[in-house]
């Protein structure tokens, strides 16, 4: 059965790079009928903060990418990490050393001038017929993993292809520290035999830590899982997208009025591809998703893209899933929940949802039917003229007397039209303008017919 994880560190409010590391072990879990597992990685204590783990569950419940287990904690998991890094000592594949911050800084000035790689040198490591230093007094250790010395560890990554790395270059990790908390690299791989991961699908930012992360596999007697390490996400200026360049948190699509379907969609296409497929649903996405399909460069951000992705998902969703969606975002705005059972919200998401490509965008049109209009003050003054004042009110009469549908809206129209000599537009701009706030809507009767004859009366005379 395949287990993926998404481990984020709560040291920045993640972004929709963040996020599209979890939608894609999550959908290959979805679409294997496998388990996600949520991990918060905490164990940078001073960085870490409870704001940025709400901006994580937060973004993933609205996205709907609900783990299966967890929310794990690594800090609440600290004894079992010490228990298992006993084991590893048991079983000799850690030792202390005390070499100090100075020795190690002094020994990494050498080599880097030598043109070496600073590592570290081993002087601590025990080996057969080696003496080690006196081990000075007062000194805490730190403990670390004995690697392999020799060979290759090497790797099938679903992205990136066969990767080897040679043994010689990995220097043996620090995996506890003076005071005995384990680190990172630790912790992870504990976490991910724990937890049975099969598939770590993660940035390219860790690839540095899966050989060493391997060997630690072995060393504690598993074998370790299959990895891919995606591309970086760029943000619009072409550097990786990160909180320090200015990407938002997730929270941001939410509250500009992103659907959460449309966002999962372009996010999957940034470094995964079905065929030419752009346009997909929820559903496709979670029938097709796989590792075989993933992209090998880095993708581009691009917020346009991303708001014409919306508009598609806005247009292709059913007016009554719509309006049930904006219904409570009309209520927290200051919309009775009264007044929005009057059915005309499907009908407006109808007119409208095709000139819109936020949700946001939707809601603001739907005030103007159930709050009141303030019309653009240029739109006002250019079709709002003195000379058109007796036809307005010609129009207001006409309106009060009509049955109220389309039709007959249309009709009123004309009649005034014919008795004032007027073409079309030269009333239906002002119309529009006084009754929804400017003469950019769709059909002047559809729009008319919604905004509710008492309403567009009072409108057409207090002008
Ligand atoms: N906590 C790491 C991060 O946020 C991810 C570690 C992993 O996926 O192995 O970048």
């Amino acid at each position: 059965r395949v287990r993926t994880r998404f481990a984020p560190s709560p040291t920045g409010f993640i972004h929709l790079g963040n996020i599209r590391s979890a939608l894609y072990p999550w959908a290959f879990a979805r679409a294997t009928g496998g388990d996600f597992i949520l991990r918060i990685e905490d164990t940078d204590v001073q960085r870490s903060s409870q704001a940025a783990v709400d901006v994580i569950l937060d973004g993933l419940q609205w996205l709907g990418m609900v783990p299966d287990e967890g929310p794990f904690y690594q800090m609440q998991r600290m004894d079992r990490y010490r228990a298992a890094l006993a084991d590893l000592q048991a079983a000799g594949h850690v030792y202390p050393c005390y070499m100090g911050v100075e020795e190690l800084d002094a020994l990494r000035a050498r080599q880097l001038a030598d043109k070496e790689k600073p590592r570290y040198d081993g002087t601590w490591r025990p080996e057969d017929g080696k003496s080690l230093p006196p081990v000075p007094a007062g000194v805490q250790p730190v403990l670390r993993f004995r690697n392999p010395q020799g060979g290759v560890v090497a790797w099938d990554d679903k992205v990136k292809g066969r990767v080897e790395i040679r043994n010689d270059e990995l220097d043996d990790l620090v995996i506890a520290r003076p005071d005995g908390t384990p680190t990172y690299n630790f912790c992870v791989v504990v976490d991910d035999i724990d937890m049975r991961i099969t598939h770590v699908i993660r940035g390219d930012d860790h690839v540095n830590n899966t050989p060493r992360q391997i060997n630690i596999f072995r060393a504690l007697g598993k074998e370790p899982p299959v990895y891919a390490h995606l591309p970086t996400v760029l943000d619009e200026h072409g550097e990786k997208m990160s909180k320090r360049n200015g990407a938002k948190p997730v929270t941001h699509y939410r509250d500009e009025g992103y659907l959460p379907d449309a966002l999962l969609n372009y996010l999957a296409r940034l470094g995964w591809s079905h065929g030419d497929d752009e346009i997909f649903s929820r559903e496709q996405l979670l029938c097709w998703f796989d590792l075989d399909h993933l992209g090998r460069s880095a993708a581009q951000f691009d917020e346009a893209k991303l708001r014409w992705v919306n508009a598609q998902h806005l247009k292709a969703m059913a007016d009554d899933a719509l309006a049930a969606l904006l219904a409570p975002q009309l209520q927290q705005q200051g919309v009775s929940a009264q007044a929005l059972t009057d059915g005309r919200l499907p009908r407006i998401c109808a007119l409208f949802k095709d000139r819109c490509d936020t949700t946001l965008a939707l809601a603001n049109w739907a005030h103007v039917f159930y709050g009141e209009v303030a019309p653009a003050q240029a739109e006002r003054a250019q079709h709002v003229t003195e000379d058109i004042a007796p036809a307005l009110d010609a129009l207001a009469d006409a309106l009060t007397a009509c049955a109220w549908d389309r039709q007959s809206i249309g009709a009123a129209f004309k009649q005034v039209l014919a008795a004032q000599d007027l073409k079309m537009p030269r009333l239906a701009m002002p119309a529009r303008v006084l009754t929804v706030g400017t003469a950019h809507t769709p059909s002047v009767d559809a729009v008319l017919e919604l905004v509710g004859r008492e309403k567009v009366v009072a409108r057409l005379r207090n002008r």
